[in-house]
């Protein structure tokens, strides 16, 4: 608290990342990246444009970078924007495409910078429970609101909607902006990017941040109608208008480029996560089916608050989330499969204790 301090920012209830520790030696499974470096066509990009040139601001419209999302989605430029994470991308969006006289709507357990965009912008909003099986019910979402903002595969629990359903929402709410946030699509869920070309209120948000490894480098996007994107950019355009540097904007066109990359790279991902899942199965846990590259596991006999300790001090950094309806679960990110092992061996070790 200070005096010098408004009545706003005396009121935030700031958004926690996860920890991000300076001792190598742990294993850090608790924030989502990838346990691989990002497309080595990426770094050469960027690699190269370490010269004189970064005297100059970046091109503050990041044409090439967009060009390259839209070549990879099989759309036009004037349907992509592009920002500073897709965090910022997704607070844009709350800013500008959501009515603020009725509420933003968004399951109970979901991304946990939802509600604190809100509290920024003075934006209402109502959480919608997730059934009991941690599923959501897009029926919940035929209420009067402002928009609707929905994690596809969901945040913390990696379980995934049909596009059937967003598509179904789309259309019963004609007219609010569907806010779909697909961090983690690319793990095995659809993406309802071809959605935003017949439905104009579908924003799709991405982010080279989880698939493509990119987790350092700050950039996210999304893809929807040009009129949506005319309002993104608005915002953009009177907050900051270089968001993405020179570096990031070459990084971020050749990671998306490369397709081959991103195939190769997330099935090895799916395939350590589905034999993961099967193994901490095998130990008792309850684990959630997920489409992301994390897992979010409950065991009967160790609370989760004892085991997040007991890894610790095993070196393993997992996350548990403060949500009273998931305080008993951990989010495990998967890592390599000797990762896994790593994993397996202290659990075996805390149960065998
Ligand atoms: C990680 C994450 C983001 C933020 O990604 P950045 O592009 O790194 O800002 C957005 N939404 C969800 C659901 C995430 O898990």
């Amino acid at each position: 608290m200070s005096r010098l301090w408004n009545r706003r920012v005396a009121a935030l209830d700031p958004y926690v990342p996860g920890e991000q520790p300076k001792a190598l030696d742990l294993l850090k499974l608790n924030t989502n990246e990838l346990p691989y470096g990002p497309s080595p066509r990426a770094l050469d990009a960027m690699r190269a444009l370490c010269d004189d040139s970064l005297r100059l601001y970046p091109d503050p419209t990041s044409l090439t970078l967009r060009e390259a999302i839209a070549a990879c989605y099989a759309t036009t430029i004037d349907r992509v924007f592009v920002g500073n994470g897709s965090d910022e991308v997704l607070a844009h969006a709350f800013r500008g495409l959501v009515r603020d006289d009725a509420p933003l709507l968004f399951a109970d357990v979901t991304y946990g910078f939802y509600p604190v965009y809100c509290e920024l912008f003075d934006q209402p909003y109502q959480n919608i429970p997730v059934r009991s099986d941690f599923t959501i019910d897009v029926r919940d979402y035929v209420a009067p609101c402002g928009g609707i903002a929905i994690a596809n595969p969901n945040a913390n629990t990696g379980i995934a909607l049909p596009l059937e359903q967003i598509e179904w929402l789309a259309r019963s709410q004609p007219d609010c902006t569907i806010i779909v946030d697909e961090a983690y699509v690319d793990f095995g869920a659809s993406s309802a990017m071809s959605l935003t070309e017949r439905h104009d209120n579908i924003l799709v948000v991405q982010t080279v941040s989880k698939s493509r490894a990119f987790a350092g480098l700050r950039v996210g996007y999304a893809v929807g109608h040009p009129d949506l994107i005319d309002g993104l950019t608005r915002i953009k355009d009177s907050f900051n208008s270089y968001p993405l540097d020179r570096l990031a904007q070459a990084g971020a066109a050749a990671a998306i480029e490369d397709a081959a990359w991103l195939m190769e790279t997330t099935a090895r991902v799916v395939a350590t996560r589905d034999a993961l899942a099967e193994a901490l199965k095998d130990r008792g846990f309850q684990v959630l089916p997920s489409c992301a590259n994390f897992i979010l596991v409950h065991h009967e006999d160790h609370s989760a608050v004892n085991l997040q300790r007991l890894l610790r001090e095993r070196d393993i950094i997992v996350r548990r989330l403060s949500h009273p309806r998931i305080e008993d679960w951990l989010r495990i990110t998967i890592g390599t499969d000797r990762d896994s092992d790593r994993l397996l061996t202290a659990i075996d070790d805390i149960r065998a204790n």
